[in-house]
C-alpha cells in the first residue's frame, strides 16, 4: 500500500539545509499493523507527514496505492488523503470553533461513502472513546486526553484504508490506551492498514511489526516478537555493563 524508497527530507532554516530523514526505505502492505518507535527528534512525525501526503520528500519516492505522490498536484493529493487516509496528529489539530461531535463529523463533509449513517457513527465513536457526555464541548472545554480521544474518533469516522496515528495514546491513561488499541486491532482485522508512532514499547509489541528510527535512519524493521527479543538483549547488555 505504501512504498518508501530512498527518502530524504530536509527542512530549510533560511539558507541552511537541515537534513532530517536520511535515506529511509520500507514497504507497508495492505493489512499491516506497524509501530514506528524512536527517540524524540528522530524524524517520526516528519516521516508520518510524508506517509499521510501532507508533505513531499526532498528526494526519493513515496507511493501510496501505487501512485507516486510527487506526480500528483495538490488537489489530487488532497483527494487521495480524503479517500484513503485517516490521520491522528500528535497535536490533535482539532478545530477550536467546533464541538467534539462536529470535529468528528468534519471529514465526512469532504468525502462521504454511500449508505452510512454518519451522525449515528460519530456518536458511537465518541461513546467508544468515553465522551458520550462531552459531544457538545469545544476543544478548549476538554482536557488534553479528551481532545486526543476526539482526534481518534475523527480519524475513524471514514473507515480509512490506511490509518496513520502519531502518538495516539500519548495523553491517555493506560485503560483508555488499551481501549484505543483494542479498536485499532479490530479495525486492522477488518482490513485497515495501521501505522502507529509510539514511545511505548508495550504498545509497540502489540502490533505485528516494529520499525525503529534513529537520527533519520531506520535501525530495525522486524516482526514484533523479534522486537521483544531485541529489547531483552538490550536490557541484558545494560545490566551487564552496570555489573562490570
Ligand atoms: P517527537 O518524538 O518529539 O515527536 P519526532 O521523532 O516526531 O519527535 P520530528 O517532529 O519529525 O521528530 O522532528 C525531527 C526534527 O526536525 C527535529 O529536530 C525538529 O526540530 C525538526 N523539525 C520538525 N519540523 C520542522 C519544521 N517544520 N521546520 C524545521 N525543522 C523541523
Ligand atoms: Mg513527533
Amino acid at each position: 500500500v505504501v512504498d518508501v524508497s530512498n527518502v530524504y527530507k530536509s527542512y530549510y532554516l533560511g539558507e541552511e539545509e537541515v537534513p532530517i530523514l536520511k535515506g529511509v526505505n520500507f514497504k507497508i502492505h495492505k493489512g499491516d499493523f506497524v509501530a514506528i518507535v524512536g527517540p524524540s527528534g528522530s524524524g517520526k512525525s516528519t516521516l508520518m507527514n510524508l506517509l499521510g501526503c501532507l508533505d513531499r520528500p526532498t528526494s526519493g519516492l513515496i507511493a501510496v496505492n501505487g501512485q507516486d505522490i510527487n506526480q500528483l498536484d495538490d488537489n489530487e493529493l488532497a483527494h487521495l488523503r480524503g479517500m484513503e487516509i485517516g490521520f491522528i496528529f500528535q497535536q490533535f489539530n482539532l478545530i477550536p470553533r467546533l464541538t467534539a461531535y462536529e470535529n468528528v463529523m468534519l471529514p465526512t463533509y469532504a468525502s462521504k461513502k454511500e449508505g452510512i449513517d454518519y451522525p449515528e457513527k460519530a456518536k458511537s465513536l465518541l461513546k467508544m472513546v468515553g465522551l458520550e457526555d462531552r459531544m457538545k464541548h469545544k476543544p478548549s472545554e476538554l482536557s488534553g486526553g479528551q481532545c486526543q480521544r476526539v482526534a481518534v474518533a475523527r480519524a475513524l469516522i471514514n473507515d480509512p484504508a490506511i490509518l496513520l496515528a502519531d502518538e495516539p495514546t500519548g495523553n491517555l491513561d493506560s485503560k483508555t490506551s488499551e481501549e484505543v488499541m483494542d479498536y485499532f486491532r479490530k479495525l486492522n482485522q477488518s482490513g485497515s492498514t495501521i501505522i502507529m508512532i509510539t514511545h511505548n514499547n508495550e504498545l509497540a509489541v502489540q502490533t505485528d511489526r516494529v520499525i525503529t528510527i534513529r537520527d533519520g535512519q531506520i535501525t530495525l524493521d522486524v516482526p514484533a516478537v523479534e522486537f521483544v527479543e531485541h529489547m531483552k538483549k538490550e536490557q541484558l547488555a545494560v545490566m551487564e555493563q552496570l555489573a562490570a
